[in-house]
């Protein structure tokens, strides 16, 4: 069409380009990583582009921190996009409500051909049309009562408004089937006239979409499968002005544990920036978002492998073996694949990960130390397979970061002391640092500070010594070192915190028995 503005290059027009065109309305939802995901695997195995597009064209629902969530999660978990509009690209912008002025030329070209026309109808007219319908159990649908009719003619009858929107003039004959590379032939229901130019002047959805990815080169239209009924108008169109096509792929809605479409306010696993918060890796949440839509890969012995990284993914994506029934979000089976990829870490990157956890949950401060991260390291080695999220981490940190004198006992662990919790402290103390009779002197009994040297010395004097069963001779000890019933394993712990923590805290906790 001549008064269109930029049409792609004809030589872009052989490389594939997807989009995802997220809604600034508030908390990413998971289903635009989902679909982005799908986007980047086909954009980078063709050797293609993935753009990010914001329709942000409902102003009445844009959320203005919504747009920086989008760039940030989608980065978090490496779905990197090459245009768009932080980073630019040569279909810029990439804001629709910065593209207002394109879509005009295309909506007088559907007015003047006949395929679209003005509608004067008011809010108050069109409910009541709505509800008219609804008693006498017709469809509910555009009446077309302003088709045909001039302004002065329109101002005549009843329900008449100043500015007029504008609708498509969906013929009888629309074609409702049309190929999808993830379901096939794919029937949809009959349309209604509808809206494509607000009263305000923006566009609607319907139009926006199909301009925005006609005039980027999109060749392939990746969304969630709500959107199937939709697809015949567009469709329409793209006949109506005479664009090429481009394939459709409509994908399952993730679905929650009652097979409902998941809900931002139902499960706070919908909303994406959740994931991070929680502590789950990037690398997991994409595996377990693969998953949700795609087979295992089949090894050549006939097993499945469902552990894979998206390069794997990338490189066998087929669009035919995508599922089409609304896959299940188990979240037992992410925190599986989170654990393991947890433990798949080498150590100093575990610790790298955990570091913003803990500085967020205040175990760390904002500069740390570099003794205090060489420590960290220490202790990452300790939680590495005791922990499922990154979060889990916090509470079994915790203990390594803070002042003897300020370790907070939970009441858990206290009221699980028995009585003889205060002789088995003097004991661990005698064994571990008997005192040499000068004031507050203690001699060095445990030379070399090592986790299986503490472990020899307080069992002989514990386990042998009184006659105690492991876990009673330790739990007493395991609450003056860590404050808490569960912790990292109490001797490489006393190794880590060192020997004047360790019998300062067990001193410190005897001598709070002593009072008690
Ligand atoms: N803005 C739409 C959404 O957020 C995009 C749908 C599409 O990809 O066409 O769902």
């Amino acid at each position: 069409m001549s008064q269109t503005p930029s049409t792609p290059a004809s030589g872009e027009a052989r490389r594939v380009r997807l989009r995802i065109a997220p809604s600034p309305t508030g908390d990413p939802h998971v289903g635009t990583a989902y679909m982005s995901m799908f986007d980047l695997a086909y954009a980078r195995q063709q050797g293609g582009v993935f753009v990010l597009r914001i329709e942000d064209t409902d102003r009445a629902r844009y959320h203005e921190d919504s747009e920086q969530q989008i760039y940030d999660t989608l980065a978090w978990l490496g779905l990197q996009w090459d245009e768009g509009p932080d980073v630019g690209g040569p279909y810029a912008p990439y804001r629709q409500s910065e593209r207002l002025d394109s879509y005009r030329p295309y909506v007088e070209r559907l007015l003047a051909d006949g395929h679209a026309y003005h509608c004067w109808c008011s809010g108050e007219r069109l409910a009541q049309m709505r509800e008219e319908q609804q008693r006498a159990k017709q469809p509910t649908g555009y009446d077309r009562r302003c088709l045909g009719l001039s302004r002065q003619e329109r101002e005549a009858l009843p329900g008449f408004t100043e500015v007029p929107v504008v609708r498509m003039r969906v013929p009888d004959d629309v074609e409702l089937t049309f190929t999808d590379l993830v379901r096939g032939q794919v029937s949809a229901p009959r349309p209604d006239d509808q809206v494509i130019l607000k009263a305000d002047g923006f566009p609607t959805y319907h139009l926006a979409v199909v301009v925005d990815d006609h005039e980027m080169g999109i060749t392939h239209v990746v969304r969630g499968e709500e959107w199937i009924s939709s697809t015949p108008k567009h469709l329409l169109l793209y006949r109506w002005l005479g664009l090429p096509e481009p394939q459709f792929a409509h994908m399952p809605l993730l679905r929650d544990e009652k097979k409902a479409k998941i809900s931002k306010r139902r499960s706070p696993w919908a909303r994406l920036t959740w994931f991070r918060e929680e502590g789950y890796l990037p690398e997991a949440l994409l595996n377990f978002l693969a998953l949700l839509g795609y087979p295992p890969i089949l090894e050549d012995d006939g097993t499945e492998r469902e552990v894979f990284t998206f390069e794997e993914f990338t490189q066998r994506f087929d669009w035919a073996k995508v599922n089409t029934v609304g896959p299940i979000f188990n979240l037992d089976k992410l925190n599986w694949l989170n654990g393991h990829y947890i433990r798949e870490l080498e150590v100093g990157e575990l610790a790298s990960r955990l570091l913003p956890v803990l500085q967020e949950e205040g175990v760390l401060g904002p500069q740390p130390a570099l003794g205090a991260l060489a420590r960290l390291k220490e202790v990452t080695a300790l939680v590495q397979t005791r922990i499922v999220t990154l979060k889990d981490a916090v509470p079994l940190v915790a203990p390594f970061y803070v002042a003897d004198e300020d370790l907070p006992i939970a009441d858990d662990a206290r009221a699980q002391l028995k009585d003889d919790a205060a002789q088995v402290l003097d004991a661990a103390l005698h064994a571990l640092a008997p005192i040499d009779g000068s004031i507050g002197g203690r001699l060095d009994s445990v030379p070399e500070w090592t986790a299986a040297r503490i472990e020899a010395a307080l069992r002989e004097a514990l386990v042998e010594g009184m006659g105690l069963k492991p876990r009673l001779a330790f739990g007493p000890l395991r609450t003056a070192v860590a404050g808490q019933r569960i912790s990292t394993p109490l001797f490489e712990s006393m190794e880590i915190l060192g020997k004047h923590s360790t019998v300062e805290r067990l001193r410190r906790l005897r001598e709070e028995l002593e009072h008690a």
